[in-house]
């Protein structure tokens, strides 16, 4: 929101850029006076965000000014923080650049970064230093997605575009709270439920996902997401409701799946899953 300073006739500058909070990538206009930010508007015409903002992003600007933010460049001297100009900062980080080997080097990137910025630490990295020892917070969060979808579906980031979510009949949420995470890509799905889309959520967390969103919430045990699954996949093939279509077209290994998932027993896996198997 943006806040009018007192006194005098201001005319305050509206720059387009992309909200930094979460990857939903909604677009924003930075409000600008004096060379400060004074507030965010939503970007009305950009197909993510469709002119609204969720309140985090409207707040996100705030993270500028906040008071424990570092504004000034430190540099480690004698073991000691000592605070710099940014143009010592930036003559000491190139003289540092110009004398480290590419294994001596490390990008630390931020999952709050765009993909155009991201592009452009990678290609600093690999091109100008040499080396391929990039990473970024997605490590963490990320890494058993990119694991899974990457041997499944040929790529691991999210297959579709946010659009799509709209055309969806059902959404197998495994773990997320779009709700609160994700608002923009929450806002399709309702609007896929609108023409009577169902959701199904797995998560331990009574969310407000949970509670507002999905159909059915599978609240299983921390930890047992495989035993939940495999139920489901076997509870699937044993009733003959797969696409076989599909699997025979796009998949491979369904013999050894059948052949594996009939070693399992259900009534194990929900006492495991702590999920009851009529759900
Ligand atoms: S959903 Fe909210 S936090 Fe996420 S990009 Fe959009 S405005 Fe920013």
């Amino acid at each position: 929101m943006v806040q009018i300073p007192s006194g005098g006739c201001h005319v305050p500058r509206y720059e387009p850029t992309i909200c930094p909070y979460c990857s939903c990538g909604c677009g924003i206009y930075v409000v600008i006076e004096d060379g400060r930010v004074i507030g965010q508007e939503p970007w009305a015409e950009h197909p993510i965000n469709e002119g609204g903002n969720c309140p985090k992003g409207r707040n996100a600007f705030q993270f500028l000014y906040a008071e424990d933010r570092l504004k000034t460049p430190l540099i480690r001297r004698d073991g000691k923080l000592v605070e710099s100009t940014w143009n010592e900062a930036l003559d000491y980080i190139t003289e540092k650049l110009k004398k480290a080997e590419p294994n001596e080097f490390g990008m630390l990137a931020s999952g709050k970064n765009t993909n155009e910025d991201a592009y452009t630490i990678q290609k600093f990295a690999r091109v100008v230093m040499g080396t391929n020892n990039v990473e970024y917070c997605g490590r963490l969060c990320h890494s058993s997605t990119a694991a899974g979808l990457g041997p499944t579906v040929g790529s691991g980031v999210m297959p579709v575009s946010q659009l799509d979510l709209e055309t969806a009949d059902c959404f197998l949420l495994v773990g997320i709270n779009p709700k609160e995470t994700f608002p923009m890509m929450a806002k399709r799905i309702m609007r896929a439920k609108e023409g009577g889309a169902k959701v199904i959520l797995i998560d331990p967390r009574n969310t407000v996902t949970a509670r507002e969103l999905a159909d059915i919430h599978l609240q299983l045990e921390v930890g047992t997401d495989v035993a939940l699954i495999n139920s489901m996949m076997k509870l699937v093939l044993t009733e003959g409701l797969e696409n076989k279509k599909f699997i025979e077209e796009r998949t491979t290994g369904i013999e050894e799946l059948r052949k594996h998932l009939d070693s399992l027993d259900l009534e194990e896996m929900a006492e495991t899953s702590k999920v009851p198997i009529e759900l």
